[in-house]
């Protein structure tokens, strides 16, 4: 395929924009660049793809996301609104998580692949949890990401909050999957292994995961996305989550440890130590009202920070105006979070994420030899538009709706603004006609947890809806599910009352 009249922004270390340039592109790989006048006369048979002048790209990278999160938009939550993250968490995600089927796993991550093609998202991290249908839910999830075209690197999110079963089905799953991928290995997807956040894991939980993880995969986690985090693991083991973490050896360099709002200055130096990654959802953090992560003083300090979306829409460039936003009003000065941060987090830090999940070339860069992963986005600087200010262009100008055309692995997803690998009507149909199942299963458990009181809405006449987005993290599993799981005096809670008083003793987890 031969791209042509393109202006490319290469998103090189030294990023180059290139006016009325081509792109050669042979199987999955971009194999030559050069003006659309050179290429057209040495490729004259190649079928051409006319660009007809709009900005070229590489195609863009989520760190953090949440394909289960779907079924939550304008759902209601019964009952008095959560006050804080850890109601979110209970009142919310935990009973929308556990609702879940296969079938609502599959749906849920197609309606957001749809999105990411149209808005131009080409490799997503995914962090999933179906409490309810754990077994081959990766499998789900990696045919729709199949199906789709794009790049997912998938995982389980393993968790204690279910109970000892359910932590160990999610421990089986990751590893099922890890070895699935290594005996069938699949140039767009990826494993990692999946753990909640250390709120919701025992230090025994921790050292299974540990024990299971193949030779050489890092870790995806939640980590200090709210101070219930880092009371929790003060509680259980006299540690903070980072230092509790590194002591069951779930960070280094292959490992994403999400948020880190509440991180103390030690914490952040073990990140930077370990090389561990940490990635910045602000959309996220505004909307449960958590805080906001100190997010220049890491990437000054050396950790690799890159962006996610944590489960809102798949406009990246939305992240990166609100990461943009966000730490200016924060501190209460504009010279906070310049334009070359974000893009070293969204650009050229995600980039360098994605290859460790996919080294076989480079992604996120319009180099030859790079992955094919490109997009087309229709947009009409009305002032000089150059490498050196691009980022400026990008957060107040550009629009996820320019995005026309969206190709991954040489192949193209949508054109023209068409989608061609997913059909975007026939999935939001279904999706909305599992929505009720969803739903309704959604206010049982959250009467399982919170009484009947709160589960009258039915979501027919919801009171309030409100504009969800994100999952995940961190607070106390509530009294009703630990009396569920390992009612007093059982076996398991005699477990836990002696695991709790070792951990204590050995001033460790
Ligand atoms: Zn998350």
């Amino acid at each position: 395929m031969l791209i042509t009249n393109a202006n490319i922004i290469t998103w090189e270390s030294n990023n180059r924009v290139l006016e009325n340039y081509a792109i050669y592109i042979e199987k999955d790989r971009i194999k030559e660049i050069g003006t659309t006048k050179s290429l057209t006369a040495k490729y004259p048979k190649v079928k051409a793809m006319d660009a007809r002048g709009q900005y070229v790209m590489p195609g863009g990278i989520c760190a953090h996301t949440h394909f289960y999160s779907a079924f939550a938009r304008g759902m209601a939550i019964p009952g008095t609104a959560p006050k804080d993250f850890p109601e979110i968490l209970q009142k919310l995600w935990w009973p929308l998580d556990r609702s879940l089927d296969a079938e609502a796993v599959r749906y849920s991550a197609l309606a957001c692949l749809v999105d990411a093609i149209k808005h131009g998202t080409t490799t997503l991290i995914d962090h999933h949890a179906s409490p309810n249908a754990i077994d081959g839910s990766l499998d789900q999830i990696a045919d729709a990401v199949d199906k789709s075209g794009l790049r997912g690197v998938l995982c389980y999110e393993v968790t204690d909050r279910d109970g000892q079963d359910k932590a160990n089905a999610g421990i089986n799953e990751n590893v099922r999957f890890l070895k699935r991928l290594a005996e069938n290995p699949n140039p767009r997807l990826a494993g990692t292994f999946g753990l909640h956040a250390s709120l919701t894991l025992s230090g025994i939980t921790l050292q299974a995961c540990r024990a299971a993880a193949p030779e050489g995969t890092g870790f995806h986690i939640h980590t200090a996305e709210h101070e219930s985090d880092e009371y929790d693991s003060l509680n259980k083991s006299q540690m903070r989550v980072i230092d509790r973490l590194q002591k069951h050896g779930i960070l280094g360099p292959n490992t994403i440890a999400a948020h880190g709002v509440n991180f103390d200055a030690r914490e952040m130096e073990i990140l930077k130590e370990t090389g561990t990654w940490l990635t910045h959802q602000p959309r996220s953090n505004m909307n449960n009202g958590v805080g906001v992560a100190q997010i220049e003083s890491m990437m000054r300090l050396g950790i690799k920070v890159g962006l996610g979306n944590d489960g809102f829409t798949n406009s990246m460039w939305d992240e990166w105006k609100t990461a943009y936003l966000l730490h200016k009003i924060e501190h209460r000065d504009p010279r906070r979070m310049g334009g070359y941060d974000v893009q070293q987090m969204a650009i050229y830090n995600n980039a360098a994420l994605a290859n460790q999940f996919f080294p076989a070339a480079p992604i996120g860069q319009i180099t030859p030899g790079a992955a094919a992963d490109i997009i087309f986005v229709d947009y009409h600087p009305f002032t000089p538009l150059t490498a050196g200010n691009l980022p400026w262009h990008i957060i107040f100008g550009f629009q996820q709706s320019m995005v026309t055309t969206t190709i991954v692995a040489g192949k193209i997803l949508m054109k023209d603004r068409e989608l061609l690998t997913l059909d975007e009507k026939e999935i939001a149909a279904r999706a909305r006609e599992i929505a009720p199942r969803i739903w309704r299963r959604y206010e049982e458990e959250v009467s399982k947890v919170f009484g009947t009181e709160v589960s009258t809405s039915k979501n027919k006449a919801p009171e309030v809806i409100r504009e969800v987005a994100e999952p995940e993290d961190t607070p106390k599993p509530p009294k009703a599910i630990q009396e569920k799981t390992h009612p007093k005096g059982s076996k398991q809670d005699m477990i836990d009352a002696i695991k709790r008083l070792k951990e204590k003793n050995a001033g460790s987890s």
